[in-house]
């Protein structure tokens, strides 16, 4: 059965430069749901993404504005703490860490969000040494591994990616067909994708919308930032939001991403 958590954003607005980036943006996503935020290059929708997950450069500014998961508001509390409430953002660059791995950092950031206290940690009593080392919850190392590889599969990822330092010479594809085995991973409640399809090639696309699919049919509730309709055709989003100078102009069903393609963003300009 699908969780039923829900992310709202009421009333954000954020300055920079004492120049107006976002204004009063609202919309709420439940698990499971696929919404797309949609806007020309500028409109605010990387800003809009570092302001949920409190990147310090992007404030959310505004008396009644707020972000809340299940009623709670998250905006007083640091990235990481959002990270720990289920929130989870891909970069629209990622950057390279030299030095540690893929999956490395999969099992250290699985830890930090699943991690069990160690007297409950009874699966992996059998090994001592994997005990100590692995702090999962719900499941052993071995199983994790399964788990890892098996995702890492769908997605197309060669094993040998796994082994290597984490965005360390990779392929814008491979980029983010990582920044998605990620998400599958760490199950957030609710995942911000910015560009993930951007400077894909038509293959890599379908895996990363397959991924999406797999990840909003386990209970994630998915936001996909784009200034393309392209991945639309092979991912339907329950809601479009179309964002124009910093402001939802319009929202609707996937018809309204085709009308963008067929209009262009002219008249919310
Ligand atoms: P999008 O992702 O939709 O292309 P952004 O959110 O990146 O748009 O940028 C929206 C606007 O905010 C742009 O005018 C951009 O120049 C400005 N902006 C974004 N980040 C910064 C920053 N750190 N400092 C100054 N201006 C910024
Ligand atoms: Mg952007």
């Amino acid at each position: 059965m699908l969780p039923h958590d829900v992310l709202t954003i009421s009333h954000v607005r954020a300055v920079i430069e004492s120049k107006e980036i976002l204004r009063d943006i609202s919309f709420s996503v439940k698990s499971g749901e696929v919404h797309v935020i949609m806007g020309p290059n500028g409109s605010g929708k990387s800003t809009l993404a570092y302001a949920i997950m409190g990147h310090p450069a992007y404030h959310i500014k505004g008396k009644s504005a707020q972000v809340k998961i299940n009623g709670k508001n998250i905006l007083e509390v640091a990235s990481e703490d959002r990270a720990k409430a289920g929130l989870f953002l891909a970069f629209q660059s990622p950057i390279a860490i030299p030095g540690v791995s893929v999956v490395n950092l999969l099992r250290t950031a699985y830890q930090e969000l699943h991690a069990a206290p160690a007297s409950k940690d009874k699966k992996n009593i059998q090994n001592p040494l994997l005990a100590r080392r692995w702090q999962g919850a719900d499941m052993t190392l071995a199983e994790f591994m399964g788990k890892v590889n098996r995702d890492a599969k769908a997605l197309r990822i060669d094993e040998a990616f796994l082994t290597r330092s984490i965005h360390d010479g990779f392929s814008g594809g491979e980029k983010k067909k990582i920044e998605m085995l990620q998400a599958l991973i760490l199950l957030p409640k609710f995942a911000i994708f910015d560009e993930i399809d951007t400077g894909l090639d038509v293959d890599a696309l379908k895996v990363v919308a397959r991924g999406i699919d797999i990840l909003s049919t386990r209970g994630t509730g998915v936001i996909i930032i784009t200034h393309y309709q392209r991945i639309l055709k092979y991912l339907k989003p329950d809601v479009v939001h179309i964002l124009v100078q910093g402001k939802i102009v319009k929202t609707g069903k996937a018809s309204l991403a085709k009308e963008i393609e067929d209009e262009g963003y002219q008249k919310y300009l």
